[in-house]
């Protein structure tokens, strides 16, 4: 993975760590921010950036007292006032100093927190300058996987996964060999609707969409895990992340969301990580990894019963599932169409111009009409996504 050998030799982050929260008045960036306030000792906060959420990102400065700030909006960020901030935290109206501040010799980590495609440059930029990356934008991977892991291992950059299933895996894999490694199952909550058909599917709307049973998450997310497109994003993340091919992959329903996953091993062992659901735990490991230390998250309550079970998922429901098999053993281009098609398909369901079902359909049929190039530049990625989008704009049923 782009975390493996370099891994093993890893010791104990003793000083402070700097860190660098992209997307930090999000889910993740805020569970963030949970985790670096509850170790003063062992961490710091850097700089953090928002998009357009000014008064957010300032009242988190005011409280951690960064050297930075950015607020990526130009126009959000004209309505900034920015007297109540300390006088050692700069602030960046745009994006122009973000790829030089990531790759400042004061920055020894990044959490990339930003959602969707959006991410991709300032990920590309903490792995070109060999940062410790926690990374929870997953779309950055689905698309560009292949260079940026290949990037990582000439750059000395550490990926740690923050996605729960990614990091359970991480975690699991520290009790073998990846020689020995047969297989990874991912976990799936299955979502608000397990157990529909696809037929029923027609009638959900955004606000039904909007309501995850067991994950608190932002609003794209959250409808990727309704369509379980999360879940085929996430077999893309874990092809690239841990080198294994797509037929190595597995998914089961797990709708407790206690178990965040398994890997097997070639005798047939199976071994999971399990805690209750919070992110706070995988960020806080992406942080301290080797080291385990106390989390400001929930314990497991040993004193009530308790089930865990396991579905197979249904591909018939979700037909994304399937889209994101193809799109990990295609690899090329492929991740890009898919990402992008998405992000304008739940884009488009959340403004009403299409139905619930529809949302894979788009990403399906872009997919199926796109040039397919098994090696692109990261330039030819951009393009890419560039077309996917422009082609799920105009998509009609
Ligand atoms: P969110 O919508 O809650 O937060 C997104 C953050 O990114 C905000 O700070 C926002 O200001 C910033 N942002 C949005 N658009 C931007 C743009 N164009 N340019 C720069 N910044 C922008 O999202 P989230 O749920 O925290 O998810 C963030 C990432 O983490 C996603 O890639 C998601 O897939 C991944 N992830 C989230 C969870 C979760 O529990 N929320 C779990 C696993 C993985
Ligand atoms: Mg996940």
């Amino acid at each position: 993975m782009g975390c493996s050998p370099a891994l093993e030799r890893l010791d104990s982050v003793t000083t402070p760590q700097s860190i660098v929260v992209l997307g930090s008045t999000g889910s993740i960036g805020t569970s963030s921010l949970d985790v670096i306030r509850s170790h003063p000792d062992r961490m710091r906060l850097l700089g953090a950036t928002a998009f357009r959420s000014g008064k957010r990102l300032l009242n988190q400065a005011i409280e951690f007292q960064p050297d930075w700030i950015l607020l990526g909006d130009e126009a959000a960020a004209k309505q900034i006032d920015t007297t109540s901030l300390a006088p050692k935290t700069q602030f960046f109206a745009g994006n122009s100093q973000l790829d030089q501040l990531i790759r400042s010799d004061a920055t020894d980590t990044v959490i990339s927190a930003i959602v969707g495609a959006a991410g991709l440059q300032a990920t590309w930029a903490a792995v070109d300058a060999g940062k410790r990356v926690a990374l929870a934008n997953k779309e950055s991977l689905v698309v560009a996987g292949a260079i940026i892991t290949a990037r990582a291992a000439e750059t000395g950059a550490l990926i740690f996964p923050v996605d729960s299933e990614h990091s359970a895996i991480f975690q699991a894999l520290q009790t073998g060999r990846k020689q020995d490694l047969r297989r990874i199952v991912l976990t799936a909550s299955g979502g608000p609707f397990r157990g529909w058909t696809l037929e029923q599917m027609k009638t959900v709307t955004p606000e039904m969409a909007l309501k995850h049973p067991t994950w608190e998450m932002g609003p794209k997310i959250t409808v990727d895990s309704a369509t379980m497109m999360n879940k085929a994003l996430e077999i893309i993340e874990a092809r690239w992340l841990f080198g294994v091919s797509a037929d190595q992959i597995s998914v089961v329903v797990h709708p407790q969301s206690f178990i965040h996953s398994f890997v097997e091993y070639r005798d047939g062992s199976v071994i999971s990580q399990m805690s209750p659901p919070d992110m706070r735990l995988p960020i806080q490991y992406a942080l301290t990894f080797p080291d385990r230390i106390e989390c400001p998250c929930p314990d497991t309550d040993w004193t009530v019963a308790s089930s865990m079970e396991l579905f197979p998922p249904d591909f018939e429901a979700f037909p994304a599932l399937q889209l994101g098999f193809e799109v990990a053993k295609s690899g090329g281009t492929a991740g890009a169409i898919l990402n992008a098609a998405n992000e304008i398909a739940v884009d488009r369901f959340l403004k009403h111009e299409i139905r619930f079902d529809q949302i894979t359909q788009v990403s399906h049929n872009v997919l199926n009409h796109h040039t397919y190039d098994a090696q692109p530049t990261l330039e030819q990625l951009q393009q890419a996504d560039h077309w996917a989008r422009e082609e799920a704009l105009r998509w009609n049923s």
